[in-house]
């Protein structure tokens, strides 16, 4: 009886409202569970022994523990059991195993669209911000197309495609300290982004598009002054998204949880996955409030083989040991979700899943 009398109003609004599509009630009025803001962690590098390392180092509660529903996902990549960052990116924002250093582009260099793409084309509100260059592999493979990782100043000019009202981080240089002389902060300003040098003019601005250029190349590290700044970005990008009604979609990338990894420096990487779970927390609490948000937190893949040979909970202490040659390894990375659909994160997928399970939850369409 209450389907056969929703199915009848629905008639009567598609007669009476012709421009109201059958996707737009579904949105709103649907049962099934749905998400209106959808935002993503990524800490590159990131295994399960960093963050258990995180969890021992921490003098507070750790964030990602307190999520309820986690699982794994499979990095390899098109053409390496080994991905790097660029497939790895590439296959959680665009949903496709390409070849190694190649961003946001399938293994025949052909581009591939985003979720930020079609967050924006379906009129969510999108956002990227990382404490690397925000050209560098992870945050480009959700806004830039191209075969190879290296690119910077190609990297930065699809940036001035207008899919991402909010992008801080590094890379100021890719953007005006080019080789073809251009300061593309000119033409950004036209697109009517905000384009912002500093942390404190950050927190100072209403615009509802930002381009924050934070560092020349890449952010300094959490233990050498940075610490707490991802935290001050992640909670402006989700103040500014947060006022389009359609809903918005951000991503989040801890950069340096890598290059700590890669330096097989124990202080450096476990410093960086602190830095981000309190940047975490701020999504996590706006989540909360907002009963509407789901947050996943994931890795592109782990570095340095860390296996932890030590430690004392009770002192915040733990001992690492990373293989000798400090690279990246094959193995699973976890990831941890909450909120509206949350459940959907849980056992072993590939990491290519991400992009149907967010189109799905945020109901929208490539
Ligand atoms: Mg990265
Ligand atoms: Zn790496």
């Amino acid at each position: 009886m209450r389907i056969q009398i929703f199915k009848t109003l629905t008639i009567i609004l598609l007669v009476v409202f012709p421009g109201c599509s059958v996707q737009n009630i579904s949105r709103t009025h649907t049962s099934k569970q749905r998400a209106k803001n959808i935002i993503l962690f990524i800490g590159d590098g990131m295994g399960t022994a960093h963050v258990y390392a995180g969890i021992t180092k921490s003098a507070y509660p750790f964030s990602m523990e307190s999520f309820p529903y986690s699982g794994f996902s499979k990095t390899y990549s098109a053409d390496n059991y080994i991905t790097d960052s660029g497939a790895g990116g590439t296959a959680i924002a665009c949903g496709i195993k390409t070849k190694n250093g190649m961003i946001g582009v399938g293994p025949d260099s052909v581009a591939v669209t985003s979720i930020t793409e079609i967050a924006h084309k379906n009129g969510l509100a999108t956002g990227v911000v990382s404490t690397s260059a925000i050209t560098h592999a992870t945050p480009a493979s959700f806004v830039a197309h191209n075969s190879g990782r290296g690119n910077y100043e190609d990297i930065a000019k699809d940036f001035l495609n207008g899919t991402v009202d909010v992008f801080i981080g590094g890379g100021e240089d890719h953007f005006r300290n080019r080789a073809d002389g251009a300061d593309l902060t000119i033409k950004l300003r036209e697109l009517g982004y905000d384009v912002i040098m500093n942390l404190d003019d950050l927190k100072k601005s209403g615009s509802t598009r930002i381009a924050g250029l934070l560092a020349k190349e890449h952010m300094a590290k959490a233990e050498e002054g940075r610490a707490g700044m991802l935290q001050e970005m992640t909670r402006k990008a989700i103040e500014v998204l947060s006022r389009d009604k359609d809903g918005f979609f951000l991503m989040v990338e801890g950069s340096m949880i890598d290059w700590g990894a890669h330096e097989k420096n124990m202080e450096y990487t476990v410093a960086e996955v602190i830095d981000m779970d309190n940047a975490i927390s701020v999504a996590k609490a706006f989540a909360e409030t907002n009963g509407k948000t789901l947050v996943v937190v994931t890795a592109d893949h782990e570095t340095g083989g860390l296996s932890l040979i030590g430690g004392n909970r009770q002192y915040h202490r733990v001992v690492g040991n990373f293989i000798t040659s400090g690279a990246h390894t094959a193995v699973m990375v976890p990831m941890f979700s909450y909120g509206p659909g949350a459940e959907r994160f849980s056992g072993i997928h590939e990491n290519t899943f991400f992009l149907n399970e967010f189109l799905d939850l945020l109901n929208i369409v490539k």
